[in-house]
C-alpha cells in the first residue's frame, strides 16, 4: 500500500500486466496501419510513459507528437477541459492514432475531437490504455482499449493524484474505506466471546457480528436459514462454510457504512478465514487482528453448563454436545491460529479471570494495533 498526499491507494495493475497490455496494444496497431507511417499523438501529462513505451516497442517507423489538455482536478475527471498545448503539425492526409492513458468522462476525448474536426487527417483512431466503461458518456468509438476498468480512481504510470504518483511504474487503485478496525474474536465455546464484545464494540464503535447468533435469531423466526442450521447446531457441528458465508456477507452489507467488525464466531473453517480475506479486500479493508481467548477446557465445560440452566440453548444444556463442540473447535477451528499468525495477525489472551480484567487484556492488544 501506498499513501499520496492524504490518501491511501493499493497495488491494482502490476508492471509486468502493463507492459503485456502495451504490447498487446501495439501489436494491434501496427497490424492495422500495415505500411502507412503513423502519427501518434500523446494526450499530456498522463500518457507520456504508455507513449514512452509503445513507441519504444512500434517495430516499424512512426511519427510522435503530443497535445497538452488538463481535466482533472484532484480526484475529480473535470467537465472544463483546458487546452494547454494543441497541434503544433500539420497533419492533413495522415493517420493519427491518439494515445490516451485513460478514457473515463470522454470529455478530453471531446475536446481531441474538436482539435481535429478541421485538420483534414486521412484517419483519426483513438487508443487508450485504460478504459472505464461506466464512466463513458459519450459516444465517440473507442478503436484500442488496453484493459476495462471499475470506475475508482487510480494512479501511476503517468497517472497522479494533485500531481503525485505519475513516477510509479505500476498502477495503484484509491483505498475508498481508508480506516477501518475488523477483529476476530477467537476462542472455544464459553471462552467468553459474545461477553466481551459487548464492551469491546462500545469502546471501539464496531459492529459486531455474532454468526450463532445470527443462526439463533434465524432459528426462532423459523427462517428458511434457520431450519438448516438447526439440525446442525443441535449436535452441536458446525454448519456447512457455504450456508455460513453467504450469511455471514450479508451481514456485513447490511452495515456498510460501520467503523469495522468484531467477528464473534467466525472463521471457524479455513475457507470462511479466506473467504473473510476475500469480502475484507472487497471492501478495501482487511483484518487487523485475531484476538483469541486462551482457556482451558474443564472450565469451559463448567461455564458452559452453568450458562445451560438460563440461556435456553440446547447446546448448552447437554454435557455431550458441549464436548462435541469443543471438540469440533479443535479439529476444525484451532488451525486457524496458524493462519493468522503467519500473518503477523495473532494475539492470545488469558481468557480466565474477572469479566473486567479481560477486557482489560484485550483492549490492551487492541490500541497496540
Ligand atoms: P456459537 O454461538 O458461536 O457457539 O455457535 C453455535 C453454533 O452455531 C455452532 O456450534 C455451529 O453449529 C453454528 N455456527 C456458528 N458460527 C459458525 C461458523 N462460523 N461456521 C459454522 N457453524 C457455525
Amino acid at each position: 500500500m501506498i499513501k499520496l498526499h492524504d490518501l491511501y491507494f493499493k497495488p491494482f495493475i502490476s508492471e509486468d500486466e502493463v507492459d503485456t497490455i502495451v504490447e498487446r496494444m501495439v501489436n494491434d496497431i501496427a497490424n492495422d496501419m500495415q505500411d502507412e507511417v503513423p502519427v501518434f499523438v500523446g494526450i499530456l501529462n498522463g500518457s507520456f510513459m504508455f507513449v514512452s513505451d509503445f513507441v519504444k516497442k512500434y517495430p516499424k517507423p512512426c511519427e510522435v507528437t503530443f497535445i497538452k489538455l488538463a481535466s482533472y482536478e484532484g480526484l475529480k475527471s473535470s467537465e472544463d477541459i483546458h487546452r494547454l498545448i494543441g497541434l503544433t503539425q500539420d497533419l492533413s492526409g495522415r493517420k493519427v492514432v491518439i494515445l490516451e492513458d485513460i478514457i473515463d468522462s470522454g470529455n478530453t476525448l471531446e475536446e481531441v475531437n474538436r482539435i481535429f474536426e478541421n485538420e483534414n487527417v486521412d484517419e483519426l483512431k483513438i487508443a487508450t490504455l485504460f478504459y472505464k466503461p461506466e464512466a463513458y458518456k459519450k459516444d465517440y468509438k473507442l478503436h484500442y482499449i488496453g484493459k476495462e476498468i471499475p470506475n475508482k480512481f487510480i494512479v501511476g504510470y503517468g497517472l497522479d493524484y494533485n500531481g503525485l504518483g505519475r513516477d510509479l511504474p505500476a498502477i495503484y487503485q484509491l483505498k475508498t474505506t481508508q480506516y477501518m478496525t475488523n477483529l476476530v474474536l477467537f476462542g472455544p465455546p464459553g471462552a467468553g466471546k459474545g461477553t466481551q464484545a459487548e464492551f469491546l464494540k462500545e469502546t471501539y464503535n464496531l459492529v459486531h457480528i455474532s454468526t450463532g447468533d445470527v443462526f439463533r435469531f434465524n432459528i426462532k423466526n423459523e427462517t428458511a436459514l434457520g431450519m438448516l442450521a438447526k439440525s446442525y447446531m443441535d449436535k452441536g457441528e458446525l454448519v456447512p462454510d457455504q450456508v455460513t458465508i453467504d450469511m455471514l456477507n450479508a451481514e456485513v452489507e447490511k452495515n456498510a457504512d460501520a467503523n469495522g467488525f468484531i467477528f464473534d464466531g467466525f472463521p471457524r473453517t479455513h475457507a470462511q478465514a479466506e473467504a473473510l480475506d476475500k469480502l475484507m479486500d472487497s471492501k478495501d479493508s482487511q483484518i487487523n487482528a485475531m484476538i483469541a481467548l486462551e482457556v482451558d477446557d474443564e472450565v469451559l465445560v463448567g461455564r458452559l453448563l452453568e450458562r445451560g440452566k438460563t440461556s435456553g440453548r440446547k447446546d448448552d444444556a447437554n454435557e455431550t454436545v458441549i464436548r462435541n463442540r469443543i471438540t469440533e473447535y479443535y479439529k476444525k477451528t484451532a488451525i486457524l491460529k496458524d493462519y493468522y499468525t503467519a500473518q503477523d495477525k495473532y494475539f492470545g489472551v488469558d481468557g480466565v479471570g474477572s469479566i473486567a480484567d479481560i477486557t482489560k487484556r484485550l483492549n490492551a492488544v487492541i490500541d497496540t494495533l
